[in-house]
């Protein structure tokens, strides 16, 4: 029996942790399993370009649906993961996927351009075998590393900010591209985006809902900062037409929301992705006659 050793002890013994702390051993075992089982996969989630509205880029997105149950959020399941470690096998089953699949759709008319972004955890950056992981992916499904984003996240781990910064300045140099992710949100700071060499910059969509009353949005003003540093800037989290104009107001070039599209399964890509297959040339509209 636990020993109540005097007040505020007790809590140690509360029996809402013990279920918390035994449904997350249980899910670190399952995760585990299902990692080792290939039952990771990966979904993808269209980013828009603001000049032609067409998707340029689809983002891979880890799921996780343990047999008969219903998918687990990824935010819980990449937490345990990057608790457990498995975040490193999850992010090479993730990136091989993508970069397979992606090749494949580069295939589809109109899209030999496609790009796909895929999320990589810091632990993998300081893993030091990122580097390795990457030239793998792209040589075993012969994506070229021009059409491979990697979107990574500041956190606490930067710390060691040297050592990240060489291994993503060596990616960077064989022509994969970084994207700073979530900008704005947890810890990102412009002291981290300063010394992280980068080609784009994400803004968290926790943004989109701040508008100042002077001169328009947070986002606006976020963007004008990926400008002035040189980066592409994304817009994440566009659920609404008004989320749209505001994106569009802060010249962002790029973004991605619910009001495009949800994060879908591979096997509807194809079909996705036909619908913007024809080129939108003047004269094609309905009832419109050329010459
Ligand atoms: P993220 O990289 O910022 O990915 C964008 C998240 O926003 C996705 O959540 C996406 O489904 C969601 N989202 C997209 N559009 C909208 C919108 O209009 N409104 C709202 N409310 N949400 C939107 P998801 O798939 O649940 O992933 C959550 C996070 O988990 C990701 O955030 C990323 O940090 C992490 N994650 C997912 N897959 C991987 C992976 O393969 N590796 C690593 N390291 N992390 C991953
Ligand atoms: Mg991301
Ligand atoms: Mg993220
Ligand atoms: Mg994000």
């Amino acid at each position: 029996a636990a020993k109540n050793t005097g007040k505020g002890r007790v809590a140690e013994f509360d029996p809402d942790m013990r279920t918390r702390a035994s449904r997350r051993t249980s899910m670190q075992q399952e995760l585990a399993e299902a990692v080792e089982l290939g039952q990771i996969e990966a979904h993808f989630q269209p980013i828009i370009d603001l000049q032609t509205l067409r998707p340029t880029t689809l983002e891979a997105l880890a799921r996780w649906r343990p047999d008969g149950r219903r998918q687990v959020p990824a935010e819980e399941f990449i937490a345990v993961a990057e608790e457990t470690g498995t975040i490193a096998d999850i992010g090479r089953a993730v990136l091989r996927s993508a970069c397979r699949e992606t090749r494949g759709w580069r295939a589809l008319p109109g899209h030999g351009e496609l790009s796909v972004a895929v999320n990589v955890s810091m632990q993998q950056v300081l893993s030091g075998r990122l580097t390795a992981d990457v030239e793998e992916a792209l040589a075993d499904s012969g994506l070229p590393a021009g059409a491979l984003v990697l979107e990574i996240t500041e956190s606490a781990a930067l710390e060691d900010s040297d050592r990240v910064a060489a291994e993503i300045s060596g990616l960077r140099a064989s022509g994969v591209r970084i994207a700073v992710d979530d900008f704005g949100a947890g810890y990102s700071s412009l002291s981290c985006l300063m010394r992280l060499p980068a080609d784009l910059l994400k803004i968290d969509r926790t943004l989109l809902d701040f508008v100042t009353t002077r001169d328009g949005s947070l986002v606006k003003a976020v963007a004008e900062l990926g400008r002035t540093l040189g980066l592409l800037v994304v817009v994440e989290g566009v659920e609404t037409s008004d989320h749209l104009a505001r994106a569009r107001e802060a010249a962002c070039d790029a973004a991605q929301g619910f009001h495009f599209s949800r994060p879908l399964a591979p096997v509807d890509v194809p079909a996705y992705l036909a619908g913007w297959s024809a080129p939108r040339t003047a004269g094609q509209g309905a009832g419109t006659a050329r010459g």
